[in-house]
Order: C-alpha cells, then structure tokens, then sequence
C-alpha cells in the first residue's frame, strides 16, 4: 500500500505524456485504449453531468455502441447512474427528453482534508466533488506532529462514521512548502515546528487507505479547473489568500506542479530587493507587506490622525480581513485605504507573473461576507494600469467559484485526476491494493 501510493504520486508527473508515447506507437495495446476511453467516458460524466448518452459520445468522439458498451459496464460497477431529466430543476425544453447519466449515489468516494495553521476541515464527496459530509476542527497551537496526526485521524474517522459511502483514498491539501511524491509537510513557517512530517505514510499506516498530498494554493487552482464554473480556460493563476499568499498555475490545460509540488510560493516572491530579511531567508517577500497586520496598521494610522470617523467600529485587537473588505465595500476610507495598498503590492508580484507566464485571468479565493468584488475591482484596475495595451484587452480577475474552499475541493480533485488517468484503478470493483491497469 505505502509503496504503492508513493509509485503513484512519482509517475503521475507525466501520465499525459506517457499517453501520447502510447498512442503514438504503431503498436499500441488496444486493452490500454479501451481502459483509456472508459475514463474519459467516466471524467466527462464527472466534471459535466449530468449528460445524455448523445453528448458524451459527441464530445468523446465514440461511436453509440462503443459507448452503450461502456456505459453498461460503468453502470454495473455502481460508478455511475442513471436520472430522469424531469428530476432536474430548469430542465423544461419541450419533446422527449433523454435520459441523463451522472456519478452514482453509491459509487465510492473520497475523504478531502485541507490543513490550515488554526484548523482542519475534511469533507467525503464523489469523483463529481458532491459533498455528503462535512467537519471541522479548530485548535490555537499544535505540540508535535503526533499532535496534527491525531487530529486527521479523529477528523477522518468522524467523517467515515457519519456516512455509508466507500471511502477509497485520503486526499490532503496542506500549507506549504511540501514534498508530494514523498507525501512530505517541510517545513511550513509558523506551524508549531512541524519538519519533515511524513503524513502520508502515517496515515496510510493508520487507516490503510491511499493516502495523497498537495500544495494548498495548487489544489485551489485544480478545483477550479476541475470544478469551477470555467472549465474551459486553459491557463490561469489561481491566488489563494488564506493564511498568507499562494498561487496556482493551471498552463496550457494543466496543473503546474514544479520539480516536487512546490511551485506557487507567490508570498515568498520579493517585491523590494532592500526590504526587511523574511522567515523564508529572501528579502523583501510579498507576504511581509500584502498582510493582515499591515491593513491594520494603516488603518490605525488614519484613525489616530483624522480620528474614527468611518464605518470601522473602534476596537481594541485588530480587525479581520473579512472586516476590513466589508467595511470598504461600505466605502470606509480608512479600509478602502488599506484594500488599496494591499492590492498594489498584490500587483506589483502579480504582474511579473502576468509578463512571465502570459497569463490573463486571474482567480481569487478568500473568505468574505462582502460581496467579494471589490478586491477583484481593485487589483484589475491596479494591474491594468500597469499592463501593455495588448495584454490588457483580455485581462480577467474573478473571485474563485468555492470562496475560500477551492483548496478543499481541490484535494477531491486530486484524487480524482488520479482515478481518471487510471493511476488509481476504481474501474474493476474498489477494494484496495488492486492490480495496476495492465498497459
Ligand atoms: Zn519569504
């Protein structure tokens, strides 16, 4: 089990490309293709049901028996189901209407953990990202590594208890930086002296299920492309404001992972070669000036020399981010004040990444009572002020369709991109340690 997931996070890195040699050799094992198409078949019913027959095999490109053969089989294996149009709300185009495919209600799942500095939230959901449960735990400080493990093992085991739905694989998304072949927690700054944590295999010991890693910001970035309402776009940033600053990059259809999953340090980018010395050893760090303490300090500022004449109640301790943005969405100066300087250091990271990548959509994930705009507005502005006129015609900065949950989902996301490029085989029956498909 343990070496077997390893082997799995190892090979994924090319999988794409293993397929390409594959179908490119002139003689390709046609037992690899038909596996090949019954998780096409199975990643389209996910990620776009439900679906009629006709439109999978129109945008598969299959033939109606070819895909009646492999509909039957996924429907006998309980992975997918059958569902009445009628039974789907805003379905009302008149004459027959076919009958819909979608993931099964039976079919197994996965349980999804992100770890934040302050908290633990899991969730179980399908290969659809359906969510049939949900948990969290809180705590203020961790002791040791034995400490967070029993945390997930307790968070894992009251998720599995409240549901009768199969759980194949523990999928986490962690604050970085990470090792995610070896299934590593670094060393993230600030968490509790948490080093080297091998997570995955402590947990695989303990609950005997698959167990995978991935960087927080990079699983936001893999939900929204998986399951965000732009399943379409082909490159974006994805900028994970939780906890300090992240970023995700989805090229050319696929997720950057960099050598070992540790791409998307946008926070620990310099954006002043002079500034103060960083816990990560650079100099000058976006996250040493893009941050919670540095929109309060400006706001203290203002409040001390114009006195408290905006819509921020006086408080003793600092005001949330969530406070501050909602607070600017009633036009306090003070919060305006500082949402403005927070999103031009934001830009300034940004934009060399903008000009690096030649990216032009920007997606944004944060927690907010606000109406979750006006950061958005900001920094488009910010950045297209300071953007080639060729760029800026195209320039998209969105909020992230699961508010600050991309991540969560996107540790769904993972596991289930393993499932469809047929690194973890749920095809013939789900109980662990199957064998590999045969290529
Ligand atoms: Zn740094």
């Amino acid at each position: 089990m343990r070496n077997a997931s390893r082997d799995i996070n190892k090979k994924t890195k090319n999988s794409s490309e293993e397929w390409n040699d594959k179908t490119n050799d002139k003689g390709y094992n046609l037992a690899y293709v038909s596996t090949k198409n019954r998780l096409l078949v199975l990643k389209e019913i996910a990620l776009y049901g439900p679906v009629s027959r006709v439109t999978l095999a129109s945008a598969l490109g299959l033939t109606k028996a070819a895909l009646s053969k492999i509909v039957a089989e996924l429907l006998s294996n309980h992975l997918i189901s059958e569902i009445s149009p009628d039974t789907i709300s805003g379905c009302n185009t008149p004459g027959r209407k076919p009958i819909l495919l979608k993931i099964s209600e039976h079919s197994p799942c996965v349980c999804g953990i992100l770890i934040n500095r302050h908290r633990i939230a899991g969730i179980i959901a399908d290969l659809s990202c359906h969510v049939v449960e949900k948990e969290v735990i809180s705590y203020e400080s961790l002791n040791s590594e034995e400490d967070l493990l029993e945390h997930l093992l307790s968070l894992y085991h009251t998720l599995i208890s409240k549901t009768s739905r199969q759980v194949e694989a523990v999928s986490i998304a962690s604050l970085g930086p990470i090792d995610d072949e070896n299934g590593k927690i670094l060393s993230p700054f600030n968490f509790y002296g948490i080093h080297n944590m091998e997570i995955c295999r402590l947990l695989e010991d303990q609950i005997g299920r698959p167990c995978f890693l991935i960087n927080d910001a990079n699983a936001g970035a893999l939900a929204e492309k998986m399951y965000g309402f732009d399943k379409s776009a082909s490159n974006f940033i994805y900028l994970n404001i939780m906890n300090g600053i992240g970023s995700g990059y989805i090229l050319d259809h696929k997720l950057y992972r960099g050598e070992n999953g540790q791409s998307g340090e946008i926070g620990h980018s310099s954006i002043n070669f002079s500034g103060p010395q960083c816990d990560c050893g650079n100099i000058g760090c976006l996250e040493l000036y893009a941050n919670n303490r540095n929109m309060n300090s400006k706001i203290r500022q203002m409040q001390s020399k114009y006195g408290v004449l905006g819509t921020l109640p006086h408080k003793t301790g600092d005001y949330s981010f969530d406070e501050i943005l909602c607070a600017a969405e009633r036009h306090d100066p003070y919060a305006l004040t500082a949402l403005d300087e927070f999103c031009n250091y934001l830009s300034v990271a940004v934009l060399n990444v903008i000009r690096f990548l030649n990216i032009s959509t920007i997606v944004i994930g944060y927690d907010s009572a606000s109406d979750k705009q006006l950061l958005e507005k900001t920094l488009f502005h910010l950045l297209h002020d300071k953007m080639d006129f060729a760029q800026e015609h195209s320039l998209i900065v969105r909020h992230s369709t699961f508010d600050g949950n991309a991540p969560l989902y996107g540790a769904i996301a993972r596991a289930a991109d393993l499932v469809f490029e047929g690194k973890l085989n749920w095809l013939n029956g789900t109980d662990e340690n199957k064998e590999e498909i045969k290529r």
